[in-house]
């Protein structure tokens, strides 16, 4: 079996019909490229930003996220990297953001709130961001989106950080701009988000807690979590479908796009990318080829 696995190493990622898909890997810190590498990932499909916030006592510096960026974007070679930017609050606490206690810490402030809230974190990260597209094929991509006024919001700041950049001299590279689709908010929105942005990437995991309402946290829940509900496969047809229509491209990064059970139902409903851990590529791309619409 392991060795069936390895021999889909340097196979492409295309249905036995001929349709390709992209097969990015999920990671948490530039040290997890490696594996990345080895199970012959096409790219990084979510890059989680935490990393460089998370177990410090200050904010990292630009300098510090652009070294990190860079250094993640020259071992891909060229591969397309999709940094999410930061996604702190809720679970992922960090003393010096001073965020205090909250009641409902995942339906807080946390993540794109953060940093539309302190756009100055937002901006030091952005910066870092676009100057190190230029070693690269960098995309990036913002979490906990909720309104088609929060992306307004964004690219307001993420104007001003070029703007900034270009009055300094300073290189960089426009990277291409998509959004999670991750609250059921955006779902329902998702036509009109995929007119504002470059592509969508469904976060199932939060997507699956807000939709029913099941704290991903709480391991009571458990007998009532169930990752197939429908709601959720209707919301990624819909989402994939409005991605679509707009001419956008739509895939998913949430534990979910590694479901074996799914490959099919996310083929026949058109999904374009899966990222998923580095562990599980070589099966999903066994699985994607193995594919056929009829
Ligand atoms: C998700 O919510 O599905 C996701 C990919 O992001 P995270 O697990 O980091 O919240
Ligand atoms: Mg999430």
């Amino acid at each position: 079996k392991q060795q069936l696995l390895q021999q889909m190493k340097g196979q492409e990622t295309v249905t036995k019909d001929g349709r390709q898909v992209h097969l990015y890997a999920n990671i948490g810190s530039v040290s997890d490229i490696a594996s990345v590498l080895d199970n012959d990932a096409e790219g990084i499909g979510l890059f989680r930003s935490e990393f460089l916030y998370l177990g410090k006592t200050d904010f990292p510096t630009e300098e510090e996220q652009f070294n990190a960026y860079k250094q993640a974007l020259q071992l891909m070679a060229g591969k397309k990297v999709i940094i999410r930017t930061l996604d702190i609050g809720a679970d992922k606490q960090v003393d010096y953001f001073n965020l205090g206690q909250e009641d409902n810490p995942a339906m807080g402030y946390r993540a794109i709130r953060i940093c539309l809230k302190q756009p100055e974190i937002f901006k030091t990260q952005l910066r870092a961001l676009l100057r190190a597209a230029v070693y690269g094929n960098l995309s990036v991509m913002y979490p906990m989106i909720t309104s088609t006024e929060e992306v307004e919001q964004i690219f307001a700041i993420v104007e001003e950080v070029r703007a900034e950049l270009d009055a300094a001299g300073i290189p960089y590279k426009m990277p291409e701009q998509g959004v999670m689709i991750e609250t059921p908010a955006a779902v329902m929105i998702s036509d009109e988000l995929a007119e504002m942005v470059d592509f969508f990437s469904i976060g199932t995991n939060d997507l699956t807690q807000y939709t029913l309402a099941i704290d991903r946290q709480n391991a009571k829940l458990d007998d009532f979590y169930n990752a197939h509900h429908k709601a959720i496969l209707r919301m990624i047809r819909m989402v994939v479908e409005n991605a679509h229509k707009c001419g956008k491209w739509a895939g998913i990064c949430g534990e979910l796009g590694a479901d074996l059970e799914l490959t099919d139902a996310f083929m026949e409903m058109g999904v374009d990318e899966l990222s998923v851990a580095p562990s599980m590529v070589l099966k999903v791309r066994k699985n994607i080829r193995e594919y056929t619409a009829n």
